[in-house]
């Protein structure tokens, strides 16, 4: 870690899982041998790169772009593209880093990897964002491939901006091979693929819940986000009876005590997706208060699914909510907790997942993409999500196996080691590369 003292969030995902994975290893030894640790916190590769497109001004604006090939010993590398103002090396690694562990918790032979760009799509024409998506492609398309590396969408980056890189990489490549999951289904994409990440993180929920004899219906739940994931863990948490009282964004959150209905989190897709506005619009056209830099923790809640960005709830939160008498906090995006707030859940016996178990749905069913897309066959809505459900109730075994302690089960160990355990494996096998 003393390489990288300037990347604070690699620094803080590293320590998790070293930490968690410290006393299997004094009892497991070989797992450290011919500098297995070492490699595995060192990315395969590294790539950054000038994007350099034209704006509807006709002003030249230059960008950064980034793909973190971090470890492709079970499969190809497999992560998403992050396009945000805030995207750097840090962010990336620490993200590339926990989705090689997530990957390997699919069951489904898949790598990690991540990448991205600091470009805002917020405020951009549909023309400068294909712009933007091209530059970037004409840079990254020879570090990818279906046994390569295999992007997806992340924050910013949904089926729209897919589309603008898969097109401009079927051009430069000369080959059909769909090397982007996350597609529209109109060019093989896959059903509940945009549902996945959200409906997992519930999935996932629900199966700790009911270890203790309890499920999502009349429950009160904060979800924290207002984009992919958030829409569809409330979806799922409306189908299972539950009470969803919170969104947020980056400017704020809404509170809404009687809770969403089928038709607001319509008319909050429409504003979010269809009009590319902000949260603030949607809480006006329902008469709801925005509570302008706040965050969703300070509401009194039974579950909390924090689905918006990293470190988005720090200590201090996680006792307010401990205190409010939450029961059991399921992460929706990557690295949400900080190591602070995580202490406290684990210390406080709260149910609470890592995102790296909870959220793997997306990549899950990115690798049932791949499958399909090799396979050229179109499985359907129902198949899809069984087989979603299924990998999730496993996910969830795996970490019951690893994390059991006593009467308690430490998820973030479980997902640790679980995940660890299979990528190391896989790299004893091959040889120090
Ligand atoms: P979206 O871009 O669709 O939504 C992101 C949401 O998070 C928006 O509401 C955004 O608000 C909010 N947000 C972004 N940055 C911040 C910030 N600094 N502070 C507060 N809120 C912020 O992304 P996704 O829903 O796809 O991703 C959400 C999380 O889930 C990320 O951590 C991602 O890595 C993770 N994830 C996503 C997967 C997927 O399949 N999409 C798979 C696995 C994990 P605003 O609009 O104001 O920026």
């Amino acid at each position: 870690q003393s390489r990288d003292p300037h990347q604070p969030e690699f620094m803080q995902a590293v320590r998790e899982v070293m930490t968690s994975l410290w006393p299997f290893i004094e009892k497991n030894p070989q797992y450290a041998d011919h500098g297995l640790l070492e490699r595995l916190v060192e990315p395969e590769r590294a790539i950054q790169f000038r994007i350099s497109w034209v704006d509807d001004r006709g002003q030249v604006q230059v960008n950064r772009g980034f793909r973190i090939q971090h470890n492709n010993a079970i499969g190809p590398f497999k992560g998403g593209m992050r396009f945000h103002p805030s995207v750097n090396l840090s962010i990336l690694k620490f993200l590339a880093f926990e989705q090689t562990f997530k990957n390997a918790l699919t069951t489904l032979p898949m790598g990690g990897g991540k990448g991205g760009s600091d470009f805002d799509p917020k405020g951009k024409s549909d023309g400068e964002v294909m712009r933007f998506c091209q530059a970037l492609i004409v840079e990254l398309y020879r570090h990818l491939g279906p046994d390569t590396d295999v992007p997806a969408g992340d924050i910013g980056v949904g089926a729209r901006e897919v589309g603008f890189m898969a097109g401009m990489m079927k051009k430069l490549s000369n080959s059909a091979a769909s090397v982007f999951t996350g597609k529209d289904l109109c060019f093989g994409g896959s059903l509940i693929r945009p549902e996945a990440t959200g409906y997992g993180t519930v999935y996932f929920a629900q199966e700790m819940l009911a270890r203790k004899g309890l499920s999502f219906d009349g429950m009160t739940v904060s979800v924290s986000g207002s984009g992919n994931v958030a829409q569809y863990a409330i979806e799922k948490c409306l189908d299972l009876g539950a009470k969803v009282v919170t969104v947020s964004d980056s400017q704020g959150c809404v509170v809404d005590m009687d809770g969403f209905t089928r038709e607001k989190l319509a008319a909050l897709m429409h504003v979010k997706n269809v009009q590319r506005g902000r949260l603030v619009d949607y809480a006006k056209e329902h008469g709801l208060l925005f509570e302008e830099g706040k965050r969703p923790w300070h509401v009194p809640v039974d579950i909390a699914l924090p689905c918006a960005t990293q470190n988005e709830l720090d200590g201090k939160d996680a006792e307010i909510l401990i205190k409010n008498g939450v029961r059991c906090v399921a992460e929706g995006a990557n690295m949400p907790s900080t190591l602070d707030a995580v202490d406290a859940f684990i210390h406080a016996k709260i149910l609470y997942a890592p995102g790296k178990a909870s959220n793997a749905g997306g990549v899950a069913v990115s690798g049932l993409e791949m499958s399909q897309n090799a396979q050229r066959l179109n499985w359907t809505r129902e198949q899809v999500d069984a087989k979603l459900h299924s990998i999730m109730r496993d996910i969830h075994e795996n970490c019951v196996n690893y994390g059991q302690e006593n009467d308690f089960i430490n998820y973030v160990n479980g997902a640790n080691i679980a995940g660890f355990v299979k990528v190391a494996s896989a790299m004893r096998h091959q040889g120090v590369y």
